[in-house]
């Protein structure tokens, strides 16, 4: 089998850093600044009896800061067009934070047919682990996710386990 997976979410959540760790090399820019993916970020991914193709997909959320400028409307058109055969969407949020921005990725993906797996990053730097919980209660109740997995792609922690999660839909 071989998978389409798009890696999507705001600025600065850890989408590049998510898809370095599950290929296991640096193939995706990461940075503290918004926005370093300008181009879309295709890597490959060959196991014993499955291939993954996992895209990171900027643009997604460009329309909340500046809507007229040519480049963002490119780079949601190109989210967008990777959003449309893919098999699985990992939707990225960091921690126990919902920002409008958020917001805007999950409207942006009311009309995706494929399962869409939230995954909550950046869970190292959680100060009160028991704030997770509830929170992944309230965050599931804003779709039908197929999977919610909390991870850290920075230090890998549990990433194989969304990697099983995102294997269950290829
Ligand atoms: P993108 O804009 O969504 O592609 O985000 P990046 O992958 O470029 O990451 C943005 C920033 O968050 C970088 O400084 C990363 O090092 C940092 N980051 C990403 N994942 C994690 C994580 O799991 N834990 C921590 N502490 N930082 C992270
Ligand atoms: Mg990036």
């Amino acid at each position: 089998t071989c998978g389409f997976v798009a890696i999507v979410g705001r600025p600065n959540v850890g989408k590049s850093t998510l898809m370095n760790r599950i290929l296991g090399q640096k193939v995706s820019i990461t940075s503290r600044r918004p926005q370093t993916t300008r181009h879309q970020v295709m890597g490959i991914k060959t196991e014993d009896d499955a291939q993954f193709i996992y895209v990171d997909t900027p643009g997604i959320h460009i329309q909340t800061r500046d809507r007229n400028k040519a480049i963002n409307r490119f780079m949601n058109q190109a989210a967008s067009q990777a959003l449309r055969d893919v098999d699985c969407v990992v939707f990225i949020v960091d921690r126990t934070r919902w920002s409008d921005e958020d917001q805007v990725v999950l409207e942006r993906l009311e009309h995706v047919k494929a399962p869409v797996i939230l995954a909550v990053n950046k869970v190292d730097r959680l100060q009160d682990k028991r704030a997770l919980l509830p929170w992944l209660d309230s965050v599931g109740a804003r779709r039908d996710f197929a999977a919610i997995v909390p991870v850290s792609a920075k230090h890998g922690t549990n990433v194989p386990e969304l990697e099983a999660e995102v294997a269950k839909h290829l």
